[in-house]
């Protein structure tokens, strides 16, 4: 209050507006500090004009009080404004409290939610065991935070990071859980189109050459483990740019996606076709019974692309030279396998295209 409404205060009871005089300021103490004080008086005394003669009163120290207030102020602020969604439970975990960021996000308003388990929010979708190790490590080191699926209450399924604290009194007590969350469903969206893009070609959508690498090294480990074998094919279309030069270039593109549709086409879920260049294409037949199954799956693609294409109104004729390695005969790493695929590529380019050439020492 400030020194003008205090006294403003003090002389509506000298003048017997109010029965008593009761206000809170700050006063300076001899020590130069400041307190909080509320005083609290009463005249006792008037002389038969009215006037106060004498009074009587209390001051008490209300600094604590006044610093509590203020914090509670502000946390409650906080509570109101933030973005992310906030939920109080009690011991229990029965929702007492949440913050209008909480209904913004779950579409659930505060009286929806109140005395509710915040399981009511779950998408199903996570096992008994995690909850189980969430609880484990809240009890044992007083937070978690991660990666929850939750629903809202429109039914859409939503990605939230979660934090979670146990709040205990000054005897250790449990009294509350509160939890912070936000919806990270977008930017996990985006962070998994960016993945997406740096792993794979833009034009077919097959995987490029990084995530090749990163499967070709995997299985490689797994072959030697289990010591069985693989095969690496490389693949180049025979006289592609001609059909460039004369169509165009967007014909071409086109040519390229259908070859990627044919060639996904003559595998398995478990390979994996690639484009690593322009016409240039690779499969990796992760488990090979032998170098027949890989040769038969080689000759399957050849086939295939020699049959004609109908793209942008056109039939196309084309071929590819085909070059296999395997592991472990051909090279028992990525560098020498892949080495040893493309020499046998070139092999059958220089002979007369059309053809599937397995890697032999000396190609
Ligand atoms: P070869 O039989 O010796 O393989 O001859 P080729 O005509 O197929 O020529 P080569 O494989 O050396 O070159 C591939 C051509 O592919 C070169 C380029 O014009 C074309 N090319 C490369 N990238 C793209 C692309 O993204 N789209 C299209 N349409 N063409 C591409
Ligand atoms: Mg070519």
């Amino acid at each position: 209050m400030f020194k003008a409404q205090v006294l403003a205060c003090m002389k509506d009871h000298f003048w017997n507006r109010v029965p008593n005089f009761d206000s809170e300021f700050r006063v300076r103490c001899k020590d130069g500090s400041w307190k909080w004080v509320r005083t609290r008086g009463m005249v006792v005394r008037r002389d038969a004009q009215g006037k106060p003669l004498r009074m009587v009163g209390t001051h008490v120290d209300i600094s604590d009080r006044r610093q509590r207030e203020d914090e509670l102020r502000l946390s409650s602020a906080v509570f109101n404004i933030a973005d992310e969604a906030m939920v109080v439970t009690n011991p229990k975990n029965e929702i007492i409290s949440v913050n209008p960021a909480f209904t913004t996000i779950t579409g659930y308003s505060s009286a929806e939610v109140i005395g509710n388990n915040p399981s009511l929010l779950s998408a199903k979708t996570h096992s008994r065991a995690f909850y189980q190790a969430m609880w484990a490590q809240l009890v044992e080191t007083g937070s978690w935070s991660g990666e929850v699926l939750n629903r809202k209450k429109s039914g859409e399924v939503y990605v939230e990071w979660l934090s979670i604290k146990r709040v205990l009194d000054d005897h250790g007590q449990l009294t509350h859980h509160v939890a912070v969350f936000s919806d990270i469903t977008v930017r996990k969206a985006a962070e998994g189109r960016i993945r997406h893009l740096a792993m794979h070609d833009a034009l077919t959508d097959l995987p490029n050459r990084t995530l090749l690498t990163e499967r070709l090294e995997q299985a490689i480990i797994r072959a030697k483990r289990e010591k069985s074998s693989l095969g690496l094919m490389y693949f180049d279309l025979d006289k592609f740019k001609p059909i460039n030069d004369s169509l165009g270039h967007e014909v071409g593109d086109l040519l390229l996606k259908a070859v990627a549709g044919r060639v996904v086409d003559c595998v398995r879920e478990s390979d994996t076709v690639a484009r690593i260049g322009g016409d240039e294409f690779v499969v990796l037949l992760p488990s090979l019974e032998g170098e027949k199954d890989a040769l038969m799956v080689a000759e399957k693609i050849r086939a295939a692309l020699c049959q004609p294409f109908h793209v942008a109104e056109q039939t196309l004729d084309i071929s590819a030279s085909i070059g296999l390695a395997i592991y472990p005969e051909h090279g028992n790493d990525e560098q020498t396998l892949t080495r040893n695929a493309d020499a046998a590529m070139y092999h059958a380019k220089r002979r007369s295209r059309n053809q599937v050439a397995l890697y032999q020492p000396g190609m």
